[in-house]
């Protein structure tokens, strides 16, 4: 050790004490990045994901905002909670708005990141890597800074009450998640008026926002008909029925794909069809038989509806021309989503001055400093689909800005000022609403 470093005068001791941490090379931690990442750090993965551990993570946050009420909610097994906090606000009779987030992320597989997708690494240029930092853990902890800003900071208290909402289970369908709590008599208790679920990254300089999902149908179609040897040709052979449903199916994929292609259509506006799988054939200890023509055939596919498509359109088309009983053909479809509202009403929420809240969230985020790209439909689902099942307007939104798109890719990550600059979308955007009381609008 050199002389001079040995033995330090009095006083620089002194003031190395007094310094903060931060002032002698230790970084904070407690700051909104470090709570972000122990949030990213808790495991929330299929097929274990620990919720509770991160629902007593968010409950101890929530403690540190005074006004903040906290729930614990359990619509089936004790491992699957549901977290509900409200900020009260002094106009009960107003309708509230719900802030949603999923606790639960996809699988990761580590081997394929340049970082441990649970360990919240952040890189020298501010990239914070994690499964869960785009989809969705960001908007759960944004959401919350924003409130302990305006409460704890601005002194600002809300006139309309504000939800915030932890579920389990979106990622595997929302279905001992969001479908419980909707249909639940504490959800109709909070008189939600106006929903902002999770939104995707973009790449520009606007904000996505999101006004409908696609609603997935699962379909089997199955041809029988009579086995023969592979030598003959003869008509009606459920091979050949199979081979004749699959290229008029490909025929319609097609002409929806050239919309998209032709820049008429986004890819989430057409009825997208993708085959799956196939079986048939007759299996043999090499493989399968050759010389034998099979008395059965199946095809599974991936079809995905906007909500402006009818749904009674592609079921006449399915039983008429892609499975048609005259070709020995039969078919199955599972719905795994509507396309329409409890009042038959299609499943979307307007994104112009019929919706009264729409004005208002714009607003709010252009006071913010962003712009929104124009409204689209998500190509895939989201919990999103549940709240406006129930006719609840709901908006997809996370402010992620000139961010790649991530979700549910190898090393997610988002940067740590388009996150905190989204802290203050979310604070702009919580006050609007929170205070917009337009007296004709009731719940
Ligand atoms: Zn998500």
């Amino acid at each position: 050790m050199p002389k001079h470093n040995r033995c330090l005068p009095l006083a620089a001791v002194i003031l190395l004490l007094i310094l903060q941490p931060s002032a002698i090379g230790h970084p904070p931690t407690n700051t909104p990045i470090t709570r972000f990442q122990n949030y990213l750090r808790i495991y929330t993965a299929h097929p274990n994901p620990d919720y509770n551990t991160a629902v007593n993570y968010l409950t101890s946050f929530a403690r540190t905002i005074p006004t903040l009420q906290i729930q614990t909610l359990h619509f089936t097994t004790p491992d699957k909670p549901l977290l509900l906090l409200t900020w009260p606000g002094s106009n009960p009779s107003l309708p509230s708005v719900l802030l949603n987030s999923h606790l639960d992320s996809v699988p990761a597989e580590s081997s394929k990141w340049l970082h441990e997708p649970f360990e919240a690494h952040i890189s020298p240029d501010g990239e914070i890597y994690a499964r869960g930092a785009q989809d969705d853990k960001c908007i759960g902890m944004q959401y919350l800074e924003a409130i302990k800003e305006l409460e704890i900071n601005f002194h600002y208290s809300p006139t309309r009450t504000v939800h915030i909402c932890y579920v389990p289970e979106e990622e595997v369908g929302g279905f001992d998640g969001m479908a419980r709590l909707v249909k639940s008599e504490e959800f109709k208790k909070l008189k939600v008026g106006f929903v902002l679920d999770e939104g995707q990254a973009s790449t520009t300089d606007q904000f996505r926002i999101f006004y409908a999902d696609r609603s997935p149908w699962h379909v089997v179609i199955k041809a029988t008909g009579e086995p023969g040897h592979g030598s003959r040709m003869y008509d009606n052979s459920a091979m050949e029925n199979m081979m004749k449903s699959i290229e008029v199916i490909t025929k319609f994929r097609e002409n929806q794909f050239d919309l998209v292609k032709a820049g008429l259509a986004a890819p989430s506006e057409v009825i997208s069809v993708n085959p799956v799988f196939l079986k048939a054939g007759i299996p043999s200890p090499t493989g399968f038989v050759m010389n034998m023509q099979p008395s059965e055939a199946e095809a599974g596919f991936d079809i995905r509806q906007p909500p402006t498509a009818d749904p009674d359109l592609i079921r006449n088309r399915i039983a008429e021309e892609w499975a048609p009983e005259w070709r020995n053909m039969t078919y199955e479809i599972t719905e795994k989503g509507t396309l329409k509202d409890f009042m038959g009403r299609p499943l979307m929420t307007a994104t112009n001055d019929s919706n009264p809240w729409w004005p208002i969230f714009k607003q709010a985020v252009e006071a913010a400093g962003g712009k929104l790209a124009k409204p689209e439909i998500l190509t895939s689902t989201t919990d999103a689909r549940f709240m406006r099942q129930m006719g609840i307007p709901t908006f997809g939104f996370s402010p992620m800005k000139n961010t790649p798109i991530l979700l549910h890719d190898h090393n997610e990550h988002l940067k740590d000022s388009v996150y905190l600059e989204g802290i203050q979308v979310y604070e702009s955007i919580i006050r609007s609403l929170s205070s917009f009381d337009n007296a004709s609008f009731r719940y």
